[in-house]
């Protein structure tokens, strides 16, 4: 047999959001001042009454294995946390304790989708998204955004993609990568639709307290029964809580869903961090204080963003109202040179900008859409600043 690598492994492109990331922060650690624009990662420090009870858990004992949904004490806060931000009641068998949201998105893919089952995906989308569904076995399906509709994809947008194998749409709401948030009328569209056409929805809220001008974040599973039913929530504390490293998501469900999570991953990471595990409940039980002043921070940081884009000749973008991404439309650029070398896409812009300004910001063909950035506002004040001088600099240089 030739020592090959498997097709399944061999299909799937590494995250573009972490090589960026990653490439950023190689540049910092050799002394080069990078202006980082890539990553989905608060820059606040996890905040200190979570970095304490990390301490006490580490001191009292806490370092074994715990049920590989996670700790019966840690669900039941989970369970309290979704009743009262979501007016969700589950009870704790229907929670699963993951290693990042992430863990909990591709078990609950890999608990529901068969080999060649469609998943729909309302694009632009997370980069992973397409990844997850093909390393499952399933089939991604992008469902356009309308950007006229600040790119969202509702009821008239979905249907026609419906097919007989579709098995289940990823909503993503506050959306990453492009700040919006789905109102409430268009969720009961969906939902109708979902019920109707019997397929899963996997509820990506990983966003969901970071929203501003008075938006509020509804879940698609808490507008009935039936919906509540074939959807799986989808949540964690890396964003919220400025813990990224932490690695601690959850999701929660119907029964059936839940438990066919659990058996995948006792094979494959067991129960999630015993230590994030603690930490995390109590920072879901406190904290609100610590949380609504990062959440003013990110507000004041994407208005200075947008303002700073919107001044700049030949680039534009819209006020997002949720998350900590804004996209910056570029095909006012498009075929511009700078000292010879030619903008042809976002990729190239990416890395012309990079090495000319020593700025970081995603290609938007990363979430499939081409013709565009991701910027993430989740770095200080003073960056944005650098950052956007630089941008506007690099600008007035193309010929
Ligand atoms: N969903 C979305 C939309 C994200 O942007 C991220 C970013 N990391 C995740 C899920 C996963 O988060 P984590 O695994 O850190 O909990
Ligand atoms: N979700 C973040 C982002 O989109 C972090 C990196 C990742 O996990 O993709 O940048």
């Amino acid at each position: 047999m030739p020592l090959t690598l498997s097709k399944r492994c061999l299909e799937i492109a590494p995250s573009m959001t972490l090589a960026i990331d990653a490439r950023a922060k190689e540049l910092k650690a050799q002394g080069v001042d990078v202006v980082g624009f890539g990553a989905g990662e608060p820059d606040f420090d996890t905040p200190e009454y979570i970095r304490d009870a990390a301490k006490h858990a580490l001191d009292a004992g806490m370092t074994r294995y715990t049920p590989v949904s996670g700790t019966l004490h840690l669900r039941e806060e989970i369970c309290t946390k979704l009743q009262c931000d979501n007016n969700l009641t589950y009870t704790p068998a229907q929670v699963i304790v993951t290693t990042g949201a992430k863990q909990a998105l591709f078990n609950a893919l890999s608990a529901i989708v068969n080999p060649g089952d469609e998943v729909l995906l309302p694009s632009p989308c997370w980069v992973s998204y397409p990844e997850m569904i093909r390393m499952a076995g399933g089939v991604p399906v992008m469902v356009p955004g309308n950007e006229d509709q600040n790119f969202l994809a509702g009821r008239a947008e979905i249907e026609p993609y419906v097919t007989e194998k579709t098995k289940a749409l990823i909503l993503n709401s506050p959306n990453n990568p492009n700040g919006c948030v789905w109102p409430r009328e268009m969720l009961e569209g969906i939902a109708d639709l979902a019920v109707e056409k019997g397929f899963y929805v996997i509820s990506d809220e990983i966003y969901e307290k970071l929203v501003y001008d008075d938006v509020k974040h509804v879940s698609i599973a808490s507008l009935g029964e039936a919906i509540k039913e074939q959807t799986i929530v989808v949540n964690g504390v890396s964003k919220t809580y400025a813990m990224t490293g932490w690695r601690l998501g959850y999701a929660a469900g119907p029964l059936s869903v839940i438990k066919a999570m659990t058996s995948f991953q006792s094979h494959s990471t067991s129960n999630a961090n015993s230590i994030a595990q603690y930490a995390t409940a109590v920072a879901l039980t406190q904290g609100e204080q610590v949380l609504q002043e990062m959440i003013h921070e990110f507000d004041v940081r994407r208005r200075l963003m947008y303002s700073r884009i919107n001044r700049i000749e030949g680039l534009k973008s819209h006020l997002p109202k949720g998350a900590f991404y804004m996209m910056l439309n570029i095909s006012g650029l498009i075929g511009k040179k700078w000292r010879g070398r030619e903008i042809k896409d976002s990729m190239s812009f990416a890395d012309i900008l990079l090495t000319a300004k020593n700025v970081a910001m995603v290609p938007g063909i990363a979430f499939g859409a081409e013709n565009y950035m991701r910027l993430s506002y989740a770095t200080s004040q003073a960056q944005i600043n650098k950052g956007m001088d630089r941008l506007e600099e690099f600008v007035s240089e193309l010929e």
